[in-house]
């Protein structure tokens, strides 16, 4: 379903909506991390989850850390542009309010979620700009979901199963960035944000 406030901000302002999306532990978090630390003019929406927080995460920083029923009531009062049940664990969903501010004033806006989120927002808005972070290969996608050492056994194995289909979404998108280094991919993100980057969009096919 399209969604009217959103598409009025877009069109009142110069800002541009870009969606982040990629495999499980593919770094879109470092990427974003890096957007924010270097580039300030970029807003960048924070979440709100039902997971609870990892050692380091802040409270209004990386996410909105919410119990299941404030989620089920931002929900109901439709808050939240997208929400999606990801890893089959926790709920995260991006919240509206924000986004259609930062528009409206015309500043860029990234929004770095999970595919399920990034088709939601396609229905809402398929005017906004979808990029898809890429591993450099499988192996190396293994490797860094392994080495980030936060997940037990039967989790990493549930978040390799979500991103062997995630993978499989590429096609999907706008735009491939491989994230071979943040810096580089971050820095090619932000110029495709600006519209000075390759321009590969026009044949994105429907989600
Ligand atoms: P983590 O728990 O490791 O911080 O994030 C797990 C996954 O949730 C990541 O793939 C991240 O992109 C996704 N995610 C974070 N925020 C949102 C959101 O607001 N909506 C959706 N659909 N996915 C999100």
């Amino acid at each position: 379903m399209a969604d009217p406030d959103l598409r009025a901000a877009l069109a009142s302002g110069a800002g541009r909506l870009t969606v982040l999306a990629g495999p499980t532990a593919v770094g879109k978090g470092s990427v974003a991390a890096y957007v924010r630390q270097h580039h300030p003019d970029v807003w960048i929406s924070v979440s709100a989850t039902t997971r609870r927080p990892r050692p380091g995460e802040v409270d209004g920083v990386h996410y909105h850390f919410v119990d299941d029923a404030t989620f089920d009531a931002m929900i109901d009062r439709g808050q939240l542009l997208e929400w999606a049940v990801v890893h089959k664990a926790a709920r995260y969903g991006t919240p509206r309010g924000p986004v259609v501010d930062v528009l409206a004033a015309g500043r860029p806006a990234l929004l770095e979620i999970d595919l399920q989120g990034a088709r939601q927002v396609r229905r809402a808005m398929p005017e906004a700009f979808f990029v898809f972070l890429a591993p450099p290969s499988w192996d190396e996608l293994v490797r860094r979901l392994v080495g980030r050492g936060t997940e037990d056994e039967a989790e990493r194995e549930r978040r390799l199963a979500t991103a062997r289909e995630e993978l499989a979404a590429e096609p999907e998108f706008d735009v491939t960035i491989v994230n071979t280094e943040i810096p580089a991919a971050a820095e090619e993100l932000v110029a495709l944000m600006r519209g000075s980057g390759p321009d590969r969009r026009p044949t994105t096919p429907d989600l």
